[in-house]
């Protein structure tokens, strides 16, 4: 568990009792803090506090973090005033709101929109920071053994790049370990011993909710339209990526991919501040032959980004070299699942929006395109370069019938509805050497759980097609 020595006596809010939620009333109690912890979901408060529900219980508990208090009632943001009643989803920590201010800070899961959500507002008025796990992690680190940190951020391909650095690190024999959106809850981890480095995935959010945290070499892989819903347009999403290059220290490191103007423009920024930094060049060619996971343009940024991370730490090139061929890709992200009479079936699931699929479209020479889900724009605008790579469309899920009218006129397109009537479509049509592709460019939440799900549903009808 990693703790920090300054939360000693300190009196935190914990929002949100997920795993990371847990992971860090845990930490926290044990660095001698005093938590008030809240989910809005009763099995979750009685998982810190069993029997209890919701009602209040301090010192020696039962629960699984014995000593902290669980809140006997949501949060109001402004229970005095009588103002409206918290909507589903937006019950807080219990205190009147001039009791907000006796709490050091607010510490709320990324899933929280600070844009819309009450508790930001009511923090913002009691002057209480709202942080997530990251920023505890940061404060944590002067009493940690001597480290380093690499933060990566970017709107596509910070999970791979992120598993590759990890990858490229293990391999050279140095310590390492992932936090933020990959892997388990950073606090929840064991501290790395002298000269290890902690390999961060941050999202935009994680971003929000981080003030302090000086990377010792921070990334940023592109800034394409996605999540706006959270953010006041385009411009307050890209000035979050940003921030990760504000908190850090003139004399580390920056990569940045300069392919899109927001980055370019940050990318700017800090040369004109003379400040190290490494560009990637969009396009770039390169051999990315021995590389088996690591196929695609998509793929040679984020392994341009991660070499340059690991020269940063000191790594030799032959050390970069192994950690490249050795490296086997993670799931659902252009995971080849099974090749039968030679059609190769190939799971992008999560390619989210039409940017990441884009990528994915271009790898492949004859490709059956499984579109569709809960689509975040309304064009496939991004897409439009690699139509001449698509030999046939599927459409599913809510957006089908949007995109099948769209694409009607670049290729022939079936709204099929479903994932397993689609793969069977594409299963009939496909002759050796295709590729049948899921890549849906859109969210899962129409038809799945979460993008993992899709995978998995994917992987089931292609083996069902055994
Ligand atoms: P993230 O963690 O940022 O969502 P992933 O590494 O999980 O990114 O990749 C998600 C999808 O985005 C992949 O399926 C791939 O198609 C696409 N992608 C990966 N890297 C990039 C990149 N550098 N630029 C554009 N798209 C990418």
């Amino acid at each position: 568990m990693i703790v920090a020595k300054a939360w000693r006596g300190k009196r935190y809010a914990v929002l949100g009792l997920a795993r990371s939620g847990v992971a860090t009333v845990r930490a926290l109690v044990a660095g001698g803090a005093s938590v008030v912890a809240w989910d809005s979901d009763e099995a979750r408060r009685d998982e810190i506090l069993p029997g209890t529900g919701r009602g209040t219980s301090s010192a020696g508990g039962g629960g699984i973090v014995p000593g902290v208090a669980l809140a006997d009632a949501p949060l109001h943001h402004q229970p005095a005033a009588g103002g409206p009643p918290p909507r589903a989803g937006e019950d807080l920590i219990v205190a009147p709101l001039d009791d907000l201010s006796a709490f050091d800070a607010f510490v709320v899961s990324p899933g929280v929109p600070l844009n819309t959500h009450p508790l930001a507002a009511a923090a913002r008025v009691a002057g209480v920071p709202v942080v997530g796990d990251i920023e505890l992690f940061a404060q944590a680190r002067a009493d940690l053994p001597p480290h380093k940190v690499v933060g990566i951020t970017g709107t596509n391909g910070k999970s791979t790049t992120t598993a590759l650095v990890h990858h490229i690190l293990k391999t050279a024999g140095i310590p390492t370990l992932m936090g933020g959106n990959i892997g388990l809850p950073i606090l929840e981890q064991e501290a790395l011993p002298e000269g290890g480095v902690y390999v961060l995935e941050l999202s935009s959010y994680q971003i929000d909710l981080t003030q302090t945290l000086d990377c010792d070499v921070a990334v940023l892989l592109n800034v394409t339209p996605d999540h706006l819903d959270r953010y006041d347009g385009f411009e307050g999403y890209a000035a979050s990526k940003a921030r990760l290059f504000a908190m850090q220290s003139a004399e580390h490191d920056a990569v940045i991919g300069i392919g899109d103007a927001p980055s370019a423009q940050i990318a700017r920024g800090l040369s004109a501040k003379g400040e190290h930094l490494t560009k990637i060049a969009p396009g770039v060619c390169m051999d990315q032959s021995s590389w088996p996971t690591l196929q695609g343009p998509h793929n040679a940024q984020n392994a341009l980004a991660a070499i340059a991370v690991v020269k940063a730490l000191g790594v030799s090139e032959v050390d970069i070299d192994r950690g490249l061929v050795s490296f086997t890709g993670l799931p659902h992200r252009m995971e080849q699942i099974a090749s039968y009479g030679g059609v190769a079936y190939v799971d992008d699931s999560k390619a989210t929006n039409p940017e990441s699929t884009a990528p994915a479209l271009a790898a492949f020479d004859r490709v059956h395109w499984i579109v569709g889900g809960r689509a975040k724009g309304d064009d496939l605008d991004a897409c439009k370069p690699a139509f001449g790579h698509v030999v046939h469309a599927y459409t599913i899920g809510e957006a089908g019938p949007k995109f099948a009218e769209i694409l009607k006129d670049s290729m022939p397109v079936e709204n099929v509805g479903t994932l397993d009537a689609a793969v069977r479509a594409a299963a009939a049509n496909a002759k050796p050497g295709d590729t049948v592709l899921l890549s849906p460019a859109c969210a899962s939440f129409d038809q799945f759980r979460d993008y993992e799900a899709r995978g998995a549903a994917f992987r089931a009808a292609v083996e069902s097609l055994a």
